[in-house]
């Protein structure tokens, strides 16, 4: 009942020549696409342009994203992106708190929450990123800390807002390792991320909320993550750069 979810996070990856190759490579493996499942692209800003020129041409329906934005619509933020650019330019979709950003960049929960609420208010389809690391998980504290990050990306948002919305369960231990959660391991945070928005919005915002795993999915454990019942897709580092793997994915969710 909850329609999947495939998406990709290029990360800094892919020149503007390279995003017309890969973009054009899952075109043509995917078609026009059909209604099954949200397929959607998050190449670097400076690539946007030119993915969403191969898709439009090729009348696809595969949408496409940002990996990161700005919640002020304008100012002296040098080296950001407003959400009004990417709508100007044709995205629909926003990742919001990756723990690459997270962890590297600093981003606290109070950005996240900022983020989520400009990129509702102006219509777009945040996916929230949430997950712990692997002391974290050690000590025993994942579900808390996880179900933190969530209460503190929604804080504020109206039922029908949060309703925008999808999570991305990321434990940090298994993002670009190669080691990825057990199916059962995802499901209980899938289970406990969706009780959370339960609490939080009521149960027509949380049955309704997609929430993906991401961590080393590809097509050979793809099919385990996505039978779990509170898992309704996956966000795709490694294996979106690949328009083969990244098609088999999105036909995996069929
Ligand atoms: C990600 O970047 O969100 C991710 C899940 O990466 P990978 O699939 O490479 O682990």
């Amino acid at each position: 009942m909850r329609k999947p979810i495939i998406a990709g996070n290029w990360k800094m990856n892919m020149t503007p020549a390279e995003s017309v190759v890969l973009s054009q490579g899952i075109s043509n493996r995917y078609g026009r696409g059909g209604d099954e499942v949200d397929v959607v692209l998050f190449p670097p800003a400076i690539d946007l342009r030119s993915v969403i020129t191969v898709l439009d041409f090729d009348r696809s329906r595969v949408e496409v994203g940002a990996q990161n934005v700005h919640w002020e619509p304008s100012g002296a933020f040098t080296g950001e992106i407003s959400i009004p650019m990417l709508k100007d330019v044709g995205c629909t979709w926003c990742i919001v708190g990756h723990s690459e950003r997270r962890e590297m960049f600093g981003e606290t929960d109070v950005q996240v929450n900022r983020k989520v609420r400009a990129l509702v208010e102006a219509g777009m389809k945040p996916i929230v990123c949430v997950g712990e690391s692997l002391s974290v998980r050690e000590a025993e504290q994942a579900e808390s800390f996880v179900c933190d990050q969530v209460r503190a990306a929604l804080a504020g948002l109206e039922p029908e807002e949060a309703a925008a919305c999808c999570i991305a369960y990321e434990p940090i231990w298994a993002i670009g390792t190669g080691r990825t959660a057990t199916p059962e391991q995802a499901e209980a945070m899938a289970a406990a991320i969706r009780a959370t928005v339960r609490d939080l919005v009521g149960d027509k915002t949380a049955d309704g909320m997609r929430i993906l795993y991401g961590g080393s999915m590809k097509p050979a454990n793809a099919e385990a993550f996505l039978a779990c019942e509170d898992i309704d897709g996956g966000l795709i580092g490694g294996a979106a750069l690949d328009a083969e793997d990244f098609v088999d994915l999105v036909k995996t969710a069929m």
